[in-house]
């Protein structure tokens, strides 16, 4: 059985499945994987969220990345992978993408952003630290371009980009929400992410305990294809395409 078949097959018995994205998904639309050998992190030194809140100079640096796009996480587009995750949204096949990624990328292909739980945040937009208030980035960068300091017009809090830098802790809501689906679905899919880091490494483990099917769809072997139902090593564009035209057209 082909790989596209096979998945088929899962997706067309699941009644209450979860996908879950990483980098993998969006490399293939010119995104760098960051933390991957020749990613953002091995060009430059990551701004840690401390030095973010502590240092103007460190706010100065970590908004010319943005609006330099140094870091080169904006601006792509959808690829075929992620607007085959949206058809299965649409379909009622999926239920929510939780994903690692911050591009927006989901949300550009059609997702409707309460489906997408992001767990690291999302690079299109920036938030007040203090009141939450969002701003949009090309608002700012008429200030930033001015040489004012990036502040709320609301609270005069400290605004960043809404990621979740490093040393700045998870956001509770979304983990919940995470958590809940990997325990609610009855298929947990993993597109593109090397299942390491936290929470990563523990969601599909937290799906598989409570019953689910696992599938994981990666470029690379992970640590946790054994725990696996089905892996399939692929590109994830190509593959979703072919296994979105063998659920529309029933020929399973
Ligand atoms: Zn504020």
């Amino acid at each position: 059985m082909s790989g596209a078949r096979a998945l088929a097959a899962y997706l067309g018995a699941s009644r209450r499945g979860v996908v879950f994205t990483g980098a993998g998904i969006s490399t293939e639309s010119g995104i760098p994987d960051f933390r991957s050998p020749g990613g953002v992190w091995s060009r430059m030194q990551p701004i840690l969220f401390r030095d973010f809140v502590a240092d103007p100079v460190m706010r100065k640096e970590a908004w010319s990345r943005v609006f330099n796009r140094t870091a080169g996480w904006t601006g792509a587009a959808p690829n075929a992978g992620h607007y085959a995750v949206t058809a299965l949204l649409e379909e009622g096949k999926a239920s929510l993408v939780i994903t690692q990624n911050v591009d927006n990328l989901h949300q550009a292909s059609g997702a409707p952003a309460e489906k997408v739980i992001e767990l690291h945040g999302n690079a299109s937009y920036a938030k007040c630290l203090d009141c939450g208030e969002r701003y949009e980035l090309a608002a700012l960068e008429a200030l930033w371009r001015g040489g004012r300091e990036i502040v709320c017009s609301s609270c005069a809090g400290l605004v960043k980009t809404a990621t979740i830098s490093f040393g700045q802790p998870m956001p509770e809501p979304e983990m919940l929400a995470a958590t809940e689906a990997a325990r609610g679905c009855d298929l947990f899919l993993v597109l593109g992410s090397s299942l390491v880091v936290y929470p990563a490494a523990s969601l599909p483990i937290e799906a598989k305990r409570h019953g689910a099917k696992l599938i994981i769809v990666n470029r690379e072997p992970t640590p946790l294809d054994a725990h696996a139902d089905l892996v399939l090593n692929a590109e994830i564009g190509p593959l979703m395409s072919q296994t979105r035209a063998l659920l529309t057209n029933g020929s399973l």
